[in-house]
């Protein structure tokens, strides 16, 4: 038996034998042929394409016949690439003359058609430099007998298995639940990456930034997941399996408690009325809404849309998406506008991580749609035409500065006056909000509240970005801070400038799902809160018994602390009594 620790997200408990995939960068190595071997590494190369072309020729075969055509169309392209001469060809020429060793022949002629790639102006061609990657991934893996980390090659029902790999994308996420997946373990990652975000949203317990603990869990070996406080047992016996099955079931009793709650309105002692909303990614988050007693969506991540598949989606699928969002949620549904970019690289979202260093602060969110508004016109166009269905609202990700927000702005006149030309069918009284998550946002918050109708904080990236901290490097998480006083007084002037200008201010960041800060949110004077659905029902609990007026004060005085040991007691002082039941 033997225990390891990481950043634990969500709040399940999870029992289940591992699936250890190999998704770390590979070590090439390099080195000269002695002649007589000349032959048979090229053999050995043209062996490694083979087998690389029988994997993708079986994933063609296995694809479900109601698919999406991208699917195919996803792995074609990549068969295609397997046959060019670049990757199947030219690395065998300098095996034969060069007498280098077939993965650094590969290597070196991949990374030739890689800057090809990187030097077309056209960003969606530029992105398909991914597919190369990966292509050559798949016959390094060979070259080299590891495990292709390709997910469709896993067998299809996960259920029961926990995935341990180096890191997992947000689209990868998606996958894997899909499929059934039991609970996912990774070396890297922190707490509010988009990939722990969407783990806690569709319940997947995890454990994330493990470094070099991973390698210490093989294929098969049975593990006990404790996600809320990261830790994970190798190898359980009997009495601590029993153990964690009777914690299972304990947590699935307090959770079958809270929904009692659910069709209570959330006011406090004192009578005020909060508004709590919920965060989805994708339509079949909707079903979670109802038994979570969620007053609408306060966010709704559309770029989830653009994963998974090799085009984006066109107007139309957009607005029967958002139409059927619209059809479903009988409150107030806030579309954020696509938030592509940073750790949500995609090959259907035109987006392209590798070029920038540091993405988190690159062509991102707004920025990136307004470079490009091919792409944000027809979500603008599905937005405004599926709202005649519903109370749907608009919010603009990542703003900056008042010209990006103006040019925003004249956007969404420009879409309307266009759809109002073509005689299209529309509704140009969509509230317009921002998301307050960059610094100069929020500390102009008063100049935003000015043109927009509401402002949602956005936690996440403004902890990130106030404290200087990549969200998804583990190497500095111990750093993320919600009760940072900088990050509070930030909130703080958010909240007042959106009651000066009389408007609504919510936050949707996991700071908004925690219920740590709910009284201190409610005492900054927070009246609208969305997060992820799983854990609406703890916070309207909570909500139901909080006074408000006794808690200003001190949480307006945590404003004035500025020693952090002190400014965590007040808000433990806040939060005594939270457990009291209503
Ligand atoms: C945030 O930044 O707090 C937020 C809600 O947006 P995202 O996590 O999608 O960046
Ligand atoms: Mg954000």
């Amino acid at each position: 038996m033997l225990s390891l620790s990481g950043t634990g997200i969500g709040r399940g408990i999870a029992i289940g034998r591992a699936i250890v995939l190999d998704h770390s960068h590979r070590q090439i190595p390099e080195f000269t042929l002695s002649e007589d071997a000349v032959e048979d590494e090229v053999k050995r190369f043209r062996d490694a394409v083979a087998r690389a072309r029988t994997g993708l020729l079986r994933i063609l075969d296995s694809i479900p016949p109601d698919s999406p055509p991208e699917t195919h169309a996803f792995v074609d392209v990549h068969l295609q690439m397997l046959d060019d001469p670049v990757i199947s060809e030219q690395p065998v020429e300098s095996i034969n003359h060069e007498r280098k060793n077939a993965e650094w022949s590969l290597k070196t002629h991949a990374d030739t058609l890689i800057a090809f790639f990187d030097g077309i102006e056209d960003p969606y061609l530029r992105s398909k430099k991914n597919d190369v990657h990966q292509v050559v991934d798949r016959v390094l893996a060979e070259l080299l007998g590891h495990t292709v980390t390709d997910l469709s090659r896993l067998d299809d029902d996960l259920a029961g298995y926990v995935v341990v790999t180096h890191d997992i994308t947000p689209a990868d996420t998606v996958t894997l639940h899909q499929r059934g997946m039991t609970a996912f373990l990774t070396s890297l990652g922190g707490p509010i990456s988009h990939t722990s975000i969407l783990a806690r949203s569709l319940h997947i317990p995890a454990v994330v930034g493990l470094h070099d603990a991973v390698r210490y869990i093989r294929n098969d070996d049975l593990l006990v997941i404790d996600a809320a406080n990261g830790s994970i047992i190798l190898g359980p016996d009997d009495a601590v399996l029993q153990e964690f099955r009777d914690r299972q079931q304990a947590h699935r009793e307090e959770i079958a408690s809270l929904t009692l709650l659910h069709h209570q309105q959330a006011i406090t002692q004192d009578g005020i009325q909060v508004a709590l909303l919920a965060n989805i990614e994708l339509p079949e988050d909707l079903k979670l809404l109802a038994p979570a007693g969620a007053e609408g969506v306060g966010l709704y991540r559309t770029e989830f849309l653009f994963m998974n598949r090799s085009q984006p989606p066109g107007e139309d699928e957009q607005f029967e998406t958002y139409c059927q969002v619209l059809d479903t949620v009988s409150g107030p549904v806030t579309i954020r506008t696509l938030d592509l970019g940073a750790d949500k690289q995609v090959d259907g979202g035109r987006t392209d991580g590798e070029r920038s260093i540091n993405p988190a602060l690159g062509l991102r969110a707004i920025r990136l749609c307004l470079n490009e508004p091919a792409l944000f016109k027809p979500q603008l166009r599905a937005i405004f035409r599926a709202a005649t269905r519903g109370n749907a609202r608009i919010m603009i990700p990542m703003l900056s500065s008042l010209s990006e927000l103006d040019q925003a702005l004249e956007l969404v006149r420009e879409t309307h006056r266009e759809l109002a030309k073509e005689g299209v069918e529309f509704n140009p009284h969509v509230p317009v909000g921002g998301m307050i998550e960059v610094p100069a946002a929020a500390i102009s918050a008063d100049l935003f509240a000015r043109k927009l109708q509401f402002l949602s904080i956005g936690t996440n990236d403004l902890i990130q970005y106030t404290l200087a901290i990549d969200r998804i490097d583990d190497e500095v998480n111990y750093l993320y801070d919600p009760l940072h006083p900088s990050v509070l007084r930030l909130i703080y002037r958010v909240i007042e400038a959106g009651r000066s200008a009389g408007i609504p201010v919510s936050m949707c960041g996991e700071m908004a799902a925690d219920p740590e800060f709910t009284r201190l949110l409610l005492g900054l004077g927070l009246r609208e809160f969305s997060m992820e659905a799983s854990s609406l029902l703890q916070i309207k609990q909570l909500v139901l018994n909080t006074t408000v007026c006794d808690l200003e004060k001190t949480a307006k005085d945590a404003l004035q602390c500025l020693e952090q040991d002190r400014l965590r007691n007040m808000v433990e002082q806040l939060n005594i009594d939270k457990v009291s039941t209503v």
